[in-house]
C-alpha cells in the first residue's frame, strides 16, 4: 500500500531538517513514497534522491515557486531536474529581488524611526537573500517597536502598510508555463491558503489550465474540511489530485509528515497517477 506525502520543506527552504533527516523521518513515518518541495530552490534534491534510493523509498524531485506577491498562490512543480539551468537562473533572481525588497523594507522602517540591526539579522538568517518579512517582524519585536509579530505586520510590514513593499514575482501562469516547459508537472498548491474569494479563484483556475495546470493539491492541512470539494473540482476538470503535509518543523503551523496519506482515499492511484504523469512529461 502506497503512503504518499508529496510536499515537503528541508533546510535548503524553510525547513529544519536537511534531506537525510527528512528521508529518515519520512520512513518512520511509515511513508512509502516522497517528494522534496522547497521554496524556489533545487538544492536539496541530490541528497534527498539518493537518500530515498539507499532507504527503498519512492521519490518525486520536486519545487514550489512562490507567485503573485502575498496572496499564497503557490505551484508546485513535480518532476524538475536539480541541474535544470533554466530554472535555477530564474531562482537566483527571485532571491536577488527577495533581498531588495526586504532591506528595502527595512530602509523605510529606518525612515519612520526604527531602526533594525539588520547585520545580525542577515547572519541570523543564514543570508541576505533567505531573508523574509517574519525576520523583520521579530527583530521589531525584540527592539521594542512592537509588542508581537502579529502586530508588526498589522501595522507596518503587511500588504498596502507603510512599511510594505511589493514581490516582483512571476504570475502563476508565467509559473505554470515555465514548469510545463522544463518538461515537469505543475500542481496548484494548498487552494485552502490562498486569500482569493472562490468567484476569482475558480474562473482563474482555467486560465491556468490552459496554461498547463496539470492537478490540485487537494489533501493538503489548510484544506481540512473541504477535502470533498477540492477533489470534485479536480476530478471534474480533468485534473491529477495530488496531496502532502507540508512538513516544516513538527510545529501545528504546518503538518505532521505522513499526516494526509490516511486522509486521502485514493492516495495509491492518485500518487501513481502523478508518477506517470512526471514520466511522461519529461524531456529526454
Ligand atoms: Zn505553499
Ligand atoms: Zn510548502
Amino acid at each position: 500500500m502506497m503512503r504518499p506525502d508529496l510536499h515537503l520543506h528541508t533546510t535548503a527552504s524553510d525547513g529544519i531538517y536537511d534531506a537525510r533527516q527528512l528521508a529518515r523521518l519520512v520512513q518512520r513515518a511509515n511513508v512509502t513514497m516522497f517528494s522534496v518541495t522547497d521554496h524556489d530552490t533545487l538544492a536539496a534534491l541530490p541528497e534527498a534522491s539518493d537518500a530515498a534510493y539507499d532507504r527503498g523509498l519512492a521519490f518525486l524531485p520536486g519545487v514550489e515557486i512562490s507567485t503573485e506577491g502575498d496572496d499564497e498562490i503557490h505551484i508546485l512543480g513535480y518532476g524538475v531536474r536539480p541541474d535544470d539551468e533554466v530554472l535555477l537562473s530564474c531562482f537566483r533572481s527571485a532571491a536577488e529581488d527577495r533581498q531588495r525588497r526586504i532591506m528595502g523594507m527595512a530602509d523605510k522602517l529606518k525612515d519612520m524611526g526604527m531602526s533594525l540591526p539588520m547585520k545580525e539579522i542577515v547572519s541570523r538568517a543564514g543570508a541576505e537573500n533567505s531573508l523574509g518579512r517574519p525576520h523583520l517582524a521579530r527583530a521589531m519585536m525584540e527592539q521594542g517597536y512592537v509588542d508581537s509579530v502579529q502586530q508588526a505586520f498589522e501595522q507596518y510590514l503587511g500588504k498596502g502598510r507603510p512599511a510594505y513593499l511589493p514581490r516582483a514575482t512571476m504570475t502563476a501562469s508565467q509559473a505554470v508555463s515555465l514548469l510545463r516547459e522544463r518538461g515537469a508537472v505543475p500542481v496548484l498548491a494548498h487552494p485552502g491558503l490562498i486569500h482569493w474569494p472562490l468567484e476569482k479563484l475558480l474562473p482563474m483556475l482555467k486560465v491556468w489550465q490552459e496554461a498547463g495546470l496539470k492537478g490540485i493539491e487537494v489533501y493538503h492541512p489548510a484544506n481540512q474540511g473541504n477535502y470533498p470539494y477540492w477533489e470534485r473540482i479536480a476530478r471534474q476538470r480533468g485534473l491529477l489530485v495530488t496531496g502532502g503535509s507540508d512538513f516544516h518543523d513538527g510545529t501545528s503551523s504546518h503538518g505532521q509528515i505522513g499526516e494526509t496519506a490516511g486522509l486521502w482515499p485514493h492516495a495509491c492511484d492518485d500518487a501513481w497517477a502523478l508518477y506517470r504523469a512526471v514520466n511522461k512529461n519529461q524531456k529526454p
